[in-house]
């Protein structure tokens, strides 16, 4: 709990009805703010978590009310006014959020949390029907319906998003080749050493995994039928998923005198440079004690920051210092990270990468910064004595273990 709400005066909208603006409505409420509070949104759900739609849910095996942050009537019942609609701009002098169809909303402190927007593949044919992406519901709905077993998927990009959605399609009988312009899935993030782990992966599954090319063309007569890559193949498909990442949700915040680069920019409280203003989520560039300037496109991210926002909207002075982790789940395999690294110079393994189960660790000038588990079972949310905990810890701290102590099984991380 907050030591002492000291904002009650004022009246609170959140501007984006996602994971972050959800958790931060609850938040609101939780820690004792009784005011005004409306939350703004254009998607039809209540705010949930998005992780089934390339998993569970698209397979059908999950509904989606699982995943819901608050039960849908938790909304009416804390006197949540939920405006149905999309959000067209700001006034920061005036103060009021603009909603496309209906009057201006006032706002007294304002939470930005708009998350982002699918990049679309610029290359012509991409309008074709049977060419989707994947971030609502409604845009899961419709690869589930394309994905009948025996047809053949175009998977474009193999980040997380691309790799679990053609595990999921591989799952249901879909016959995939994936087209992507590194050498493995996942190796931007994760390094060459797990793509190729990855990559074994899914060649195992089937999935024919086209490396160091790009598309260049969709083609098709009523609907997509090709894709034309750089390299000059013709890769058949009935239809095709664009995953080829997001673009921070700004486009409506430029020009009102908010910092934008590479999303909003916040500091360690979540505050942009408009007082008033604070922003969390997919959408927030903020400042980290540990990583420095980092964007963070994850659940967890969104759940812890979407609350931490909320906090310091209420007076918190605790700055947001999460030691970011996120999951990811593909065909059985489960892969978490802890930590943060865009560049790192030794990688160090624990375990067996012949077995998929392993412990990767990257480390930048000594400094241990980011670790990714394959397979180790446990959750460092959850479980304090998870070895992804304990790494965890170590990059809280900083720590300089030695090389070979790490990649020994028989040593407690604790005591590197
Ligand atoms: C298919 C999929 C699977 C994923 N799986 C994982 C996973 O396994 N693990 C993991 O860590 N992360 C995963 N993620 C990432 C995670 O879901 C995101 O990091 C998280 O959703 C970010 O939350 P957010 O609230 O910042 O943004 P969002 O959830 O995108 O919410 C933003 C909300 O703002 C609304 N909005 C935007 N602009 C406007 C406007 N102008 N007017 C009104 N409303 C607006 C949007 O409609 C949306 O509802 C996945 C993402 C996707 C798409």
């Amino acid at each position: 709990m907050v030591a002492a709400v000291q904002v009650p005066e004022t009246r609170i909208v959140v501007l984006g009805s996602g994971m972050a603006g959800g958790v931060a409505a609850k938040t609101f409420r939780e820690e004792g703010y009784d005011g005004p509070l409306v939350l703004i949104g254009h998607e039809p759900t209540p705010p949930f978590g998005r992780p089934p739609l390339s998993k569970t849910y698209l397979r059908g095996e999950e509904p989606l009310s699982g995943w819901f942050v608050n039960a849908e009537d938790w909304y009416a019942d804390n006197r949540v006014d939920r405006v149905a609609g999309t959000a067209t701009g700001i006034d920061v002098n005036s103060r009021q959020v603009y909603v496309a169809g209906g009057s201006p909303v006032p706002y007294g402190t304002l939470l930005i949390t708009t998350g982002g927007d699918n990049r679309r593949l610029e290359v012509p044919g991409a309008d074709l029907a049977g060419v989707f992406q994947l971030r609502t519901v409604a845009e899961c709905d419709a690869i589930r319906q394309a994905a009948r077993a025996g047809a053949h998927a175009l998977v474009v990009g193999m980040g997380f998003i691309g790799s679990e959605v053609a595990a999921s399609l591989t799952q249901m009988g879909v016959r995939v080749t994936a087209v992507l312009p590194g050498g493995a899935p996942l190796e931007s993030v994760l390094g060459p050493e797990m793509g190729e782990v990855m990559a074994g992966i899914h060649r195992d599954r089937g999935v024919e995994l086209v490396t160091g090319d790009e598309v260049v063309r969709l083609e098709g007569a009523n609907r997509v039928e090709n894709a034309i890559t750089k390299k000059g193949r013709t890769l058949s498909c009935d239809f095709a998923v664009v995953a080829v990442g997001i673009r921070p949700a700004v486009r409506i915040f430029e020009g009102t005198g908010l910092a934008i680069d590479n999303g909003l920019l916040v500091d360690g409280m979540c505050r942009t440079n408009v007082p008033g203003i604070f922003a969390a989520g997919d959408v927030a560039n903020h400042l980290h004690p540990l990583f420095g300037r980092i964007r963070v496109e994850h659940y967890n991210n969104a759940e812890k920051q979407g609350a931490a926002a909320a906090r310091s909207m209420l007076g918190s002075d605790a700055p947001y210092s999460y030691v970011h982790t996120f999951w990811s789940d593909e065909y059985e395999h489960k892969l978490e990270y802890a930590g943060h690294v865009r560049k790192w110079d030794r990688f160090v393994a624990r375990g067996s990468v012949r077995d998929r189960k392993l412990l990767g660790f990257y480390l930048a000038d000594g400094v241990l910064r980011a670790a990714v588990g394959l397979n180790r079972g446990g959750d460092p949310e959850l479980d304090e004595r998870d070895e992804m905990a304990a790494a965890r810890r170590m990059i809280a701290r900083s720590a300089r273990p030695d090389a070979r102590a790490l990649a020994d099984e028989d040593k407690d991380l604790d005591l590197l």
